[in-house]
């Protein structure tokens, strides 16, 4: 359960195992890099505990790893709405044609999208050679035209992230209606050590920057 991950409802996460990122400061490794090593929870057992904690949770997050290469995933969001909750989808927007079906389709009533780094740092950020990073602002551009709820947000790193990355990045989300910044912190079950934090200065001046072009920049702390 969660009261800070899907805004304004109190809710249930659900982890979806796998990606086809691999960002090394991902916090989920194991669920990202050895699925299977994670316990899998049935459907069922999913589905009896939503059923039973309804008035209780508003809302259902589907998060990852991430959610979108997983082909049953809009008829998954369907039988959670069918139950009454609103469904928010966390995604790192590689996948426009599933974020566009989950939407249109009335799946996700929020969406939380991943801004990994400036478009020349996109690869390097989420840790895949040969991005391609059209479809990335393919789903910024879509998520802008406000079908629905959403918000933006970077995890940021003091080895990867600078005032340029995030000139960029203001000018790419500009517009936008809500942009979050996350400190990272190692938690353990990372995928690449040795990051680390940027200082609490750092992360002023982003937000300062992010401003000039977003009305609503907050920082979202764990
Ligand atoms: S942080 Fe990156 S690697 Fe980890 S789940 Fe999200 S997109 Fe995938």
């Amino acid at each position: 359960m969660t009261l800070v991950d899907y805004p304004g409802k109190v809710a249930a996460i659900l982890f979806t195992g796998a990606c086809d990122f691999r960002c090394p400061f991902c916090q989920n490794a194991s669920l990202v890099l050895d699925p299977s090593s994670e316990p899998e929870i049935p459907e069922e057992e999913i589905f009896d505990y939503l059923k039973k904690r309804k008035g209780m949770l508003e809302g259902v997050v589907v998060t990852g790893g991430e959610p979108t290469v997983h082909s049953d995933l809009l008829e998954y969001m369907g039988r959670i709405k069918a139950l009454g909750y609103s469904v928010k989808l966390d995604t790192n927007g590689y996948r426009p044609d599933v974020l566009k079906k989950a939407v249109n389709g009335g799946y996700a009533d929020y969406v939380a999208m991943d801004i990994k780094n400036s478009l020349g740092k996109y690869a390097e950020t989420a840790g895949v050679k040969n991005l391609f990073t059209p479809l990335i602002e393919e789903s910024i551009s879509f998520l802008k035209e406000g079908h629905v709820p959403y918000e933006f947000r970077t995890t940021v790193v003091h080895e990867l992230h600078s005032d340029e990355d995030f000139e960029k990045i203001g000018k790419m989300c500009e517009g936008c209606d809500r942009f979050y910044l996350q400190t990272f912190s190692d938690k353990g079950d990372i995928i690449k050590k040795g990051l680390t934090a940027p200082s609490p200065e750092d992360m002023e001046r982003y937000i300062k920057i992010l401003r000039k072009y977003i009305r609503n920049v907050l920082l979202r702390d764990r």
